[in-house]
């Protein structure tokens, strides 16, 4: 098992063969299949005497992968999508070949220099000082639990007297806040925001008032502003709300988890002025920033309070805590972790970050582009016009029951993959575009059908 043999050889050009054709080609949108269904295709694959390697990928190749949906399709729409570079996705190949340790130091020095060089590049395009610092985690539901916590640990020290803490995030905010709030078994403070979904300093303001008037003996210990909603693409007013958390010294969190990735972006920079602010901040590079699953970048205003928060102690660990070196591992709920900011890295040092900056910008154009279509067209309304990448409409006269028959049916013809969601208690279609290659003919194909 442990030996390259000829055999291994053989199964080793295969599996190369068929991932460099996947990143080639336009992969089919494909669509699932019940367990049972799967099950009378390829059986129990865990056997005693094992299935051989090409056989096993074979099964795989043939019946198991043409039943997961492409996320990098065109015209994958739903969620939020994915779309890794291919110098990105081909990086992860090395990734996993080299047994890299990305926890420490000691062990990953020349993978950590990298991952923090990328880190780096998103901490400048925020304005944060020389302090900042964190790491790749997860996803932005683990990033965000991780900036909770450090938050949480910073006004325990210097509130000691606090009998228990809240975090305030407005009622558009994604659900991992809320998850974040029952892990960390905190209040949280839904703060009402306007029509419009956009939270603003005067409305933080009056919740945490509010608050503190009816618990005296409890206190605020973050602000989440949401930076690109991730159902319509939101950005809560970051100067000003960032503006009563410094005047409260109440930790400021920027959930950027999809949006943030337009700071790549001179012109959509400008919707995050106010993120300077920020004490911490996540953005998740396998949506909008081309890197393949699972990556969040988790960024500290001083990554000495994210330290305090997550280092571990114990005595076989002591060599790695005891040095001043700089270890991932204590910047966030983890211990063992791969380099999973390698890929980004790759594809960033090596297109230049003039190459993110077009590709972010190609998906906003094809975002407008959308959002005309959809006005052009006589059954549908844009709900509002995209400030990011998701395009949001209703289909006049239709029931939820009508958007999901359609949905279904988009993907039984592998037309495209659009998910309905919700708005104000009401149905609503969305386009999530973060893919350079969908083009508005994907947007014409798909509305053709509504
Ligand atoms: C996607 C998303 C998250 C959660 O990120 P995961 O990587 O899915 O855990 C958090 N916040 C926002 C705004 C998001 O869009």
């Amino acid at each position: 098992m442990h030996e390259f043999t000829p055999e291994i050889e053989k199964v080793a050009q295969e599996i190369l063969e068929y991932s460099l054709t996947r990143l080639k080609d336009n992969p089919p949108l494909d669509g699932p299949k019940s367990e049972a269904e799967l099950f009378s295709l390829v059986g129990n694959t865990i056997t005693e005497a094992g299935l051989g390697g090409s056989e096993t990928l074979q099964l795989f190749t043939q019946t198991l992968a043409p039943a997961c949906i492409s996320t990098d399709h065109p015209r994958y729409l739903a969620f939020i999508p994915s779309a890794p570079s291919e110098l990105a996705n081909l990086f992860d190949l090395v990734v996993g070949a080299s047994a890299l340790y990305g926890g420490s130091w000691l062990e990953g020095a020349g993978a950590v220099f990298a991952e923090n060089q990328t880190l780096r590049w998103l901490a400048d395009l925020a304005g944060l000082p020389e302090s900042a610092g964190g790491v790749f985690v997860q996803g932005g539901t683990i990033g965000n639990l991780s900036a909770l916590v450090a938050a949480r640990k910073e006004a325990r020290r210097l509130h000691p007297e606090v009998k228990r803490w809240a975090v305030a995030c407005s009622s558009e905010a994604h659900s991992s806040i809320q998850s974040a709030t029952e892990v960390m078994d905190v209040d949280l403070i839904k703060v009402p925001v306007q029509l419009d979904g956009v939270m603003r300093g005067a409305d933080v303001k009056k919740a945490i008032d509010l608050y503190r008037t009816e618990n005296p003996d409890r206190d605020i210990c973050a602000i989440v502003a949401t930076a690109g909603t991730t159902n319509l693409g939101i950005i809560d007013e970051l100067p000003t709300v960032g503006e009563v958390a410094n005047n409260h010294k109440i930790w400021f969190h920027v959930d950027g988890a999809y949006g943030l990735a337009g700071l790549a972006h001179e012109e959509t920079r400008k919707l995050f002025a106010g993120v300077e602010k920020a004490d911490s901040f996540i953005v998740d590079p396998h949506k909008w920033l081309f890197a393949p699953y699972d990556v969040c970048a988790l960024i500290y205003r001083k990554s000495e309070i994210g330290r305090e928060a997550h280092t571990q102690h114990a005595g076989y660990l002591d060599a790695l805590t005891e040095s001043d070196e700089f270890n991932p591992s204590d910047y966030a709920i983890q211990l063992t972790r791969r380099t999973r900011g390698l890929p980004l890295w790759f594809s960033l040092a090596a297109h230049g970050t003039k190459a993110y900056s077009d590709a972010v910008a190609k998906t906003m154009e094809t975002a407008r582009m959308a959002a005309d279509a959809v006005k052009a067209h006589p059954n549908l309304e844009l709900l509002r016009e995209p400030n990011l990448s998701i395009v949001a409409f209703t289909r006049k006269g239709w029931t939820m029951a009508d958007y999901k028959a359609w949905s279904d049916k988009l993907l039984e013809d592998q037309i495209g993959f659009v998910t309905p969601s919700t708005d104000k208690g009401l149905p609503i279609l969305r386009f999530a575009i973060v893919n350079p290659w969908t083009n508005v003919s994907d947007i014409e194909a798909i509305l053709a059908t509504l």
